[in-house]
């Protein structure tokens, strides 16, 4: 239904856009997050590693134009493709001054071969400016905003400390879509304490939210983080890889056929993870992912 796959994939996506392979460059813009420097919180989300989730970006002591070459050096062994989108990854994409911002996606969408940008960032950090800013690149550009709601119910949020409720995902949501501009939001499964029901129930929420993409995580525990530490004093179930399948298999079939899904697994450092290590072998969770809606005979948007 969308190429080899039974969901509709990024990579199937950008090919129907752009007509080839775009891969995506990750960044670290040197920014930090409101959740750590002190506005919000102190040590911001508790899975949150000292790389901000961006544990794969570029190096921050580098320059945009550095870590984009560097980056596409990277790529251009596995990848002879010439379209990128570079992909402000690590903290909070738009907490800094309007010129800052401005001047840093602008240095990248100047490189040459970048056809897009992708900015991860939170919700209550989306002042009016940064809105203007956004909607002038969406005006020019291809871009998507990654907003990492990762559940919907409010004791796993004070849990993992997001630091911003439901309703402000709903707002900030609500704005970007008047703007026209593309979100993509990020569930976590397999958080503490949450149900295989109250899981589905967030990915049933987002479903039915005008995100434009979807990316799943799976929950894994890194050596150094605040849930590291909380694991060694009270562990807590953690999925197994089947388990993690079939709940994604479980989560496709509840969205809808024109969401965009970017990620289905978890992607973990392999020198930082601690749990589930299973999840290093990406390859055996997609197949089995593959496998599981053949089996069903079952694929995206089947429940929505
Ligand atoms: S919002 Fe992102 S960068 Fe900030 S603490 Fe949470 S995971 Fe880390």
């Amino acid at each position: 239904m969308w190429g080899d796959k039974r969901y509709h994939t990024l990579n199937y996506e950008l090919r129907k856009e752009f007509g080839q392979k775009v891969m995506k460059l990750s960044l670290d813009g040197g920014f930090t997050c409101p959740n750590r420097d002190g506005t919000i919180g102190h040590r911001g989300c508790v899975f949150c590693g000292e790389e901000g989730s961006g544990e794969f970006a570029g190096s921050r002591t580098l320059s945009i134009e550095e870590q984009i070459r560097e980056q596409k050096k990277l790529l251009s062994n596995k990848w002879k493709t010439g379209k990128y989108i570079a992909y402000f990854q690590s903290f909070t994409n738009t907490y800094s001054a309007y010129e800052d911002l401005r001047k840093k996606y602008y240095s990248a969408l100047s490189q040459e071969e970048i056809v897009g940008l992708a900015i991860a960032t939170r919700p209550d950090c989306l002042s009016e400016d940064v809105l203007d800013l956004l909607t002038e690149l969406n005006e020019k550009t291809y871009i998507w905003i990654e907003l990492g709601l990762q559940t919907i119910h409010e004791r796993t949020a004070k849990f993992i400390r997001r630091g911003y409720s439901l309703e402000t995902y709903d707002i900030a949501i609500e704005k970007l879509k008047n703007k026209n501009i593309r979100v993509v939001t990020h569930l976590i499964l397999g958080l503490p304490g949450e149900s295989k029901d109250e899981i589905l129930e967030s990915v049933k929420y987002v479903a039915n939210t005008n995100t434009w993409g979807v990316k799943f995580h799976l929950l894994y525990i890194q050596k150094g983080t605040d849930l590291y530490e909380y694991y060694l004093k009270n562990p807590f179930p953690i999925l197994g890889r089947d388990e993690y399948i079939s709940l994604v298999a479980d989560s496709l079939e509840l969205l809808p056929k024109e969401m965009v899904v970017h990620r289905v697994t978890g992607d973990g450092k392999k020198e930082l993870l601690f749990e589930p290590r299973w999840s290093l072998d990406k390859l055996r969770v997609l197949s089995g992912i593959d496998k599981e809606l053949k089996r069903r005979n079952s694929y995206q948007g089947l429940k929505y």
